[in-house]
């Protein structure tokens, strides 16, 4: 049986589509029909207007450009802005939003000849390690559709491990690119902090946010991130560093590369997690690469620290949604006879104020509202000493860990995610759980350095785990070259799950 067009990965495509041997429109064509079968049970998008995206490839095609990615469908999530098309952030408070304009990713991968596929699900506002937090519903794991996809990138996690998507953009503040990576059994890679463009990105940490690709294999992801990387002049913490050659670096030697082994706190990582990992470090041992003991003595403060920063940063970022500048308005205000100005106790029963408060009140979900209040509080007077400015002064001392560990070695070697992907409703309860399920992706946000997840293994119920490489600032092309080798050497990435075989051979 032929593989479906839809089931291959990005530079099979790009060579297929270069050569002739494949119509972009045939690729299209398979890529919606698998999503209308497909997302109704999976939620990896939000919504699809799939006349829309016909047009925009028909546009492509008559007019270019031929860059790259000319005629490939690229999808992206719910929080970076395409011009004229919905872009939610997978909140009710901005629905019916449609952005005038694009994100610098967006625009890099149309000028790269892409085709945009907007709206895969998300937790709202990128608050969640599940994507059970989205307004438009949870995103379902392929692998398991009782389990989550992870998060908050979820939907595009998924979506490119079910092949409804070819490749996919995410966001990453702590570990939504990653997480989601390791749960639905993809690459995914958070770049160095400046490394890409913000611009367009709807923020929640300023200070943390990342966008970055989720890939069937590392050569995907290399060819991605040299599309989206780069400074932006509409970015003024896009560094202006150059862009290597990343594909180029994927056939590099790894032979005599020290891989630092860090000393992690254990509580809570699955032993089929652990015993994964010890599999992986014994398959870059025979690749020649050398494990080095290191140390990261604040990576057990990494959760805490993250959550005062995170919400600080978020509470801020989310004032500004107030139902007048953008999106959603709350209609079913308090009736009540129309009275002129002034802020006082009759005039909050309606009025401008009340339109604000119910707004916010019926606009963002529980975890929104726990995040603003957690933000509000460590940055009020009185415990900002206490919280924030201790939360920055921790943030300086991993950085310095990580200074001095990847001064030792070439990338760092840890597990994506303690455990394989998690039930729906598992955590959702007990906001702490879901929190730690992030403690190992979390401090590479806090100190700014680029990182990936590669699938690792299988648990024994089925489940992809992933493993985490760390690296030095702008050092992108050595966790590819890494990551590469290990590919090379394994064939996690090669397994799918059984819906992605659905109608298609692999
Ligand atoms: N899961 C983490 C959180 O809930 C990270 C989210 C992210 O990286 N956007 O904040």
């Amino acid at each position: 049986m032929p593989v479906a067009p839809a089931a291959l990965t990005l530079h099979e495509l790009r060579e297929q589509i270069a050569a002739g041997a494949l119509d972009p429109r045939a690729l299209l064509r398979d890529l919606l029909e698998r999503i209308s079968r497909l997302n109704p049970s999976l939620r990896a998008y939000i919504a699809v207007d799939p006349e829309r995206v016909l047009a925009q490839l028909e546009a492509r095609l008559q007019h270019g450009p031929r860059g790259p990615l000319f005629g490939i469908p690229i999808t992206v999530k719910d929080n970076l802005c395409v011009s004229g098309e919905e872009t939610a952030c997978g909140s009710q408070i901005l629905s019916g939003f449609r952005p005038p304009y694009h994100a610098t990713v967006v625009e890099r991968l149309l000028q790269a000849g892409a085709v945009v596929i907007p709206r895969a699900n998300m937790d709202e506002f990128a608050f969640g390690s599940s994507t059970e937090t989205s307004a438009f519903g949870p995103t379902r794991n392929p692998w398991d559709p009782a389990r989550v996809p992870g998060g908050s990138s979820g939907g595009s996690a998924a979506a490119v491990a079910a092949d409804v998507a070819i490749a996919a953009l995410g966001t990453d503040t702590g570990g939504s690119i990653r997480q989601p990576a390791s749960f639905c059994g993809v690459v995914g890679l958070k770049p160095t902090y400046g490394r890409v463009s913000r611009y367009g990105l709807i923020a929640f940490a300023s200070s943390l946010d990342q966008a970055g690709p989720l890939t069937k294999d590392v050569t995907d992801c290399a060819l991605l991130l040299s599309v989206i990387a780069g400074q932006d002049a509409r970015d003024s913490t896009s560094a202006p560093m150059p862009v290597p050659d990343y594909l180029a670096a994927l056939s590099e030697p790894v032979k005599g590369l020290r891989v630092g082994v860090p000393a992690l706190p254990s509580d809570g990582l699955d032993p089929q997690v652990a015993a994964a990992l010890e599999e992986a470090q014994r398959v870059l041992e025979r690749l020649g690469m050398r494990p080095v003991p290191v140390e990261l003595p604040h990576i057990r403060h990494a959760v805490e620290t993250y959550y005062i920063i995170a919400t600080a940063e978020a509470s801020s970022n989310l004032a500004r949604y107030d139902g007048v500048r953008y999106g959603w308005r709350a209609t079913a205000l308090p009736a009540g006879p129309a009275r002129g100005g002034g802020i006082d106790a009759s005039s909050a029963q309606r009025g401008l104020l009340p339109m604000y408060l119910q707004t916010r009140a019926q606009g963002f979900g529980a975890e929104a509202v726990r995040r603003i209040l957690l933000g509000t509080y460590v940055l009020s007077r009185g415990y900002y000493d206490a919280y924030y400015l201790q939360g920055m002064k921790v943030r300086t001392l991993m950085k310095r860990d990580f200074d001095a560990a990847l001064a030792q070695c070439d990338a760092l070697l840890l597990p994506t995610a303690p455990t394989p992907a998690f039930r729906l409703g598992e955590k959702l309860a007990d906001p702490l759980q879901m929190y730690l399920s992030d403690i190992y992706t979390i401090s590479a946000n806090l100190a700014g350095v680029p990182a990936m997840s590669v699938p690792c293994g299988l648990s024994r119920e089925g489940l992809p785990i992933g493993l985490q490489l760390i690296g030095a600032p702008f050092q992108e092309a050595m966790l590819l070259r890494v990551a590469r080798a290990y590919e090379q050497a394994t064939d996690w990435h090669r397994r799918r799950p059984a819906l992605a075989a659905a109608g298609t051979a692999r």
